[in-house]
């Protein structure tokens, strides 16, 4: 519980008015408003920022529609920076905390219901406290036909993810494409529905993204023009059978092959998942301890690497994704991925097959994500460096092609050991991108670990520069950073969110920053 939890060192923000967190308390009820050391469990449980972490000034929990909109005049009135999160589990790129300090957040958690599941059409309704293990355990407990596309954790929001472009391991598993209809609460109060929900009562309504003039459903991703109250989630059908994919290669050298084999699959609908690629060091964090193959500070090297091979029957990389269908469907595709596997060098490819129906406990724990089930499993990579654990994520946009993947490795590799950390990630395929993870382990409470990390990262984004490439994802400490990386057009795109962000938002209340946008004149840089 957020009370219990001791305040980390934090930077001091403005405080609420106290004439504000009356009307905060009159409109939600006192136990929905959490001021002073309450907010500890909202603020970044894997902050490298020391003293400089940007916590909160209260947090408020609506329970409605009019409870948000309630917020909203109370913000307006009193000029309080707001910053939504629907179950604030976005660890590793700040979890609930705010852009800046002095904000209050507004946690959707109480807003958890699933509003409808239509078995015809394959569409659930949520509201953003729905997470993964709710809408899974729900899906089970009705005996529904559909599945759900869960991230690596599934103690996180099924809309809070798929709003920061969070995704997932099956078919579905581009979440941010399977939104459809949304309600928002804009900046002003005013609640607008996007597509077909725009037309009241239409049966469309989460069926049909498009409704009528331009599509404004990407103005809600990754930004700061409106907090979103429900919307439609589209659900893949449960396959009448499965097959849980791996391939395994043994070299560093191996990966460009490896990617060039895989590719074609994806884009000619083979494979219909992504294929999720990680190297051994991310196997030996999810599943071994660190200190039976590596001394304190020393990263992980290749004879290391091997030994983690031995033990866990693993690959230098090995890639993951699933197959679909009926049974004939399913050993066509496989067919298929067996004969281009088969050109590449020292690759071997595992199997298991599932029927569609299968109980989650009879899944292996590895094949998991591939057929929707959600776990807490890879929360055990935070703890790879021992002490306080903590990680961060560095997630970086390619194309999918071997020799862009192979240089990209080789950067990342050697500025996450530059900075004394061990390279423990790879790359997700979909059809025509690419995205790079390195997830850096470290010990928040070390003092050499948590400025390591404020180095780390600009190096990396500046790496990738060099690449042409940048991250689609950002820790709030480096909204603004990488927000000047996608500099086309001397920031052109930049400049036009800019201006929606002074239209949408006249008062300039709903989270300030957030990547890197904005009101006029309230940057810290100007
Ligand atoms: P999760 O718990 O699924 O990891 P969060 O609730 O932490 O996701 O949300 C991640 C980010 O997405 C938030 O910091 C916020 O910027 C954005 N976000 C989440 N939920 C909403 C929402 N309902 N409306 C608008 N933005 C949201």
């Amino acid at each position: 519980m957020a009370t219990m939890l001791a305040m980390p060192p934090c930077a001091p923000g403005v405080p609420i008015e106290a004439a504000a967190v009356r009307a905060l308390r009159d409109a939600l009820g006192s136990e929905n408003v959490l001021i002073d050391d309450a907010v500890a469990g909202h603020v970044d449980p894997y902050s490298f920022m020391g003293p400089e972490t940007v916590a909160p000034a209260g947090v408020a929990l609506p329970g409605d529609v009019a409870e948000v909109q309630a917020i909203l005049r109370i913000a307006t009135d009193h000029a309080i920076p707001l910053w939504p999160v629907s179950a604030g589990r976005n660890y590793a790129y700040g979890g609930a905390s705010p852009r800046v300090a002095g904000s209050l957040v507004v946690d959707l958690r109480r807003m958890n219901r699933i509003l409808s599941v239509d078995e015809e059409c394959a569409v659930a309704v949520l509201e953003p406290g729905v997470t993964f293990m709710q809408l899974h355990a729900r899906l089970r407990a009705t005996r529904s036909r559909l599945m759900p596309s869960v991230p690596d954790i599934g103690w996180g929001s099924v809309i809070g993810n798929a709003l920061e472009r969070g995704f997932g391991y099956t078919p579905y598993g581009d979440h941010a494409a399977q939104l459809c209809g949304l309600d928002v609460v804009l900046p002003t109060g005013e609640l607008v529905h996007t597509g077909m929900a725009a037309k009241a009562g239409s049966p469309a309504a989460h069926l049909y993204k498009g409704g009528y003039g331009p599509s404004v459903e990407g103005l809600y991703l990754q930004s700061s023009f409106g907090i979103v109250t429900q919307a439609g989630v589209w659900m893949m059908p449960r396959p009448a059978a499965a097959a849980a994919c791996s391939v395994q290669v043994p070299r560093s050298d191996d990966l460009a092959a490896l990617v060039d084999a895989l590719r074609p699959l994806l884009i000619d609908g083979t494979i219909q998942s992504n294929a999720v690629i990680g190297n051994a060091a991310i196997v030996a964090a999810a599943i071994g301890e660190r200190a039976d193959f590596c001394e304190a500070d020393v990263p992980i090297d290749d004879d290391r690497i091997a030994r983690v091979m031995e033990r866990f029957h693993v690959g230098y990389w090995n890639a993951r994704f699933g197959l679909y269908g009926t049974q004939a469907l399913v050993d066509a595709r496989l067919a298929a991925v067996r004969a281009a596997v088969s050109a590449v060098p020292g690759a071997v490819l595992d199997v298991r097959t599932y029927p569609g129906d299968i109980d989650p406990a009879a899944v292996h724990p590895a094949d998991r994500a591939q057929l929707g089930i959600p776990s807490l499993d890879m929360v055990r990579v935070a703890a790879w460096r021992g002490g306080q654990p903590a990680h961060t994520d560095f997630s970086l946009v390619l194309p999918p092609t071997g020799r862009e993947i192979a240089v990209a490795a080789r950067a990342i590799r050697r500025e996450v050991e530059a900075q004394g950390f061990d390279y423990a990630g790879g790359f997700t395929l979909f059809p025509r991108h690419a995205i790079g993870l390195a997830l850096v382990a470290f010990d928040r409470e070390d003092d050499r670990h948590r400025p390591a990390v404020r180095t780390l990262l600009p190096r990396l984004f500046d790496a990738a520069d060099a690449m042409g490439a940048a991250p689609y994802r950002s820790h709030t400490a480096f909204m603004d950073l990488i927000a000047t990386q996608y500099d086309a057009g001397d920031r052109a795109l930049w400049r036009l969110t800019s201006r929606l962000k002074d239209a949408i938002d006249p008062a300039g209340i709903m989270a300030p920053g957030k990547q890197g946008i904005w009101p006029t004149g309230r940057s810290p840089s100007n």
